[in-house]
């Protein structure tokens, strides 16, 4: 099950405020990609998405307070749901791992990337959301990337935790009390960051994060070939 697929009905306020996002990630993204295409560049996109996107959170949830969040650092049920996300943000997380980790570290979590997405792939498509798999980040209950987690993750929420065990465990079964305002923004961003680099001639595809980060650390130039408008990430592409 993809993280946010499923909400009880709450109302949205900000219709429209969702578009100012994607419009201006949109923007944006292809702006900064007209003055530079180096891997440092995509990840700068992806940090002002985020950074966009938190802050438009935070507007809009100071204007109409959700739900209290059930969220809590060590509750990781929804890093057992695929993670859509995208090229920069992939490129952003490598190059925070890389900083962040230590040698041995680093191989331990590229050991588990293999093997994670090796599990993955050996399911049927159709069942490869529901199967409740951990995300390679995640350590001892916690994201090691946290700060530069993918727009989905930042936008997952709920006020209920018990309900994401369920949902996690019984997939299709349990409606989810998200906080619908959140999830909207979160997605509207990331579709503006894939319409962003789609203007700019690159591939805009929505990745599996497992797949795009095996790619981003067993391909060392992958990132080089995407910002040359190959496709070096295709066979992430969450489908
Ligand atoms: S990137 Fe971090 S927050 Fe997102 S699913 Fe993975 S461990 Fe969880």
């Amino acid at each position: 099950m993809k993280k946010g697929a499923q909400q009880r009905g709450r109302r949205v306020p900000f219709v429209g405020f969702e578009l100012d996002a994607r419009r201006a990630v949109r923007l944006r993204t292809a702006e900064a990609l007209q003055t530079g295409r180096t891997p440092l560049t995509l990840i700068a996109v992806a940090e002002d998405a985020a950074q966009l996107t938190e802050e438009l959170t935070r507007q809009a949830i100071r204007a109409d307070p959700p739900q209290p969040s059930a969220c809590r650092e060590g509750c990781d049920w929804c890093c057992h749901l695929t993670v859509g996300t995208s090229a920069p943000e992939v490129a952003r997380i490598v190059q925070y791992l890389s900083e962040m980790l230590s040698p041995q570290e680093l191989a331990a979590f590229r050991e588990r990337v293999i093997r994670l997405d090796e599990e993955r792939r050996k399911l049927p498509v159709a069942r490869r959301d529901k199967a409740g798999l951990p995300c390679p980040l995640l350590v001892n209950h916690r994201c090691t990337a946290y700060a530069v987690r993918p727009l989905t993750c930042r936008g997952f929420n709920s006020a209920d935790a018990d309900a994401c065990e369920r949902f996690v465990k019984s997939p299709g079964n349990t409606a989810l009390p998200l906080n619908a305002t959140q999830l909207r923004l979160t997605t509207f961003a990331l579709d503006g960051l894939a319409a962003g680099l789609t203007e700019s001639g690159l591939k805009g595809d929505r990745l599996e994060l497992t797949a795009a980060l095996r790619i981003a650390m067993e391909v060392p130039d992958a990132v080089e070939r995407f910002l040359a408008g190959e496709p070096s990430f295709a066979a992430a592409t969450l489908r």
